[in-house]
């Protein structure tokens, strides 16, 4: 494979995100975990919310995870906001507030798992570590004409190619080539700096064989109860779980909806389960304003079905 014309190539057409143009260890980190499992313009929004709240790490240790799951709201998948909240407290106090530099180190935090432990290490510290997603894996199997690279394949062609006196724009090449030119569905191959090496350009649409995953579905009632005032009444739910923290109407499996009038269903899907919800609307007593509260998007959903819209704060 050509690094060279790879690097070159992202030097002259990365996108200016703000954790680019003005990089520190705690935005990147931040940009890393939201981008996960948020897409791109959404996560810059939340970037932006996050970092303007809690412009430190301290900052963030020092406020309730309440404070983070508010700003969170709408980015789905809440534990990685529980999990950065119990990360921060621990840089705090183990770690004496800097980010550790070092790939172990940062594996041994809450919610950093392989692929952000290199992300962070190579882009925030310039350390050699390769960085393996599914981009990578896409690349790679389209680079080798392989149908399933197993993880091991994967891994061992990322450290073979990591480019080791620049790993913080290496790995970002290679992830933007797989987001911009090597693309799941439509890639640009002829836009592509390392067209020649593919061995697979006469098939990519194939390559890499998706993953058979199969979702399990789960029927829910949810009861929205309005006061007089026209709030709905809400709960937290626990701490561990569906929308953990996260307030929300009352919602289970069999709720008695006796007394209560049925206003639609919504379909909301997870990573792994399908969520199909029946709401019902009743009277309540207890409401509270919803604009006050951290809820996942789904309530957010249920609540306008019945009615009560709410925007993200
Ligand atoms: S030539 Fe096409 S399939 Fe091969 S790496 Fe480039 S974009 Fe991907």
């Amino acid at each position: 494979m050509n690094q060279e014309a790879l690097l070159a190539w992202y030097r002259r057409i990365q996108r200016p995100l703000p954790w680019r143009l003005e990089p520190s260890p705690w935005s990147i980190l931040l940009s890393e975990i939201l981008l996960q499992q948020t897409q791109m313009e959404r996560g810059i929004v939340y970037h932006k919310n996050l970092l303007d709240r809690f412009p430190t790490i301290q900052s963030m240790a020092e406020s309730s995870v309440d404070d983070v799951l508010h700003l969170w709201q709408g980015a789905g998948y809440y534990a990685r906001a529980r999990r950065l909240h119990a990360l921060s407290i621990e840089v705090m106090q183990s770690h004496g507030g800097q980010l550790p530099d070092q790939y172990d180190e940062l594996l041994t935090l809450p919610g950093i798992g392989p692929y952000t432990a290199a992300a962070v290490a190579s882009i925030a510290f310039n350390q050699p570590e390769a960085c393996v997603d599914g981009n990578i894996r896409r690349v790679m199997a389209r680079q080798t004409n392989s149908d399933e690279p197993p993880p091991k394949d994967v891994q061992s062609f990322a450290d073979q190619h990591l480019v080791r006196e620049s790993p913080g724009d290496w790995n970002q090449a290679m992830m933007e080539l797989g987001a911009l030119v090597c693309k799941p569905r439509n890639p640009l191959c002829e836009q592509c700096p390392i067209a020649e090496t593919c061995q697979g350009r006469s098939r990519p649409h194939e390559l890499p064989r998706p993953k058979k995953t199969k979702k399990t579905v789960v029927e829910y009632d949810c009861i929205v109860q309005i006061d007089e005032r026209g709030n709905p009444e809400l709960h937290q739910r626990p701490q561990t779980g569906l929308f953990a923290g996260l307030w929300g109407p009352r919602m289970e499996e069999n709720l008695q909806t006796k007394d209560c009038e049925y206003i639609g269903k919504l379909r909301h899907q997870l990573s792994h389960r399908e969520m199909i919800v029946s709401v019902w609307k009743g009277v309540g007593s207890k409401g509270i304003d919803p604009q006050t509260v951290a809820l996942s998007s789904l309530d957010r959903r249920i609540l306008e079905l019945a009615g009560i819209v709410v925007n993200i704060p």
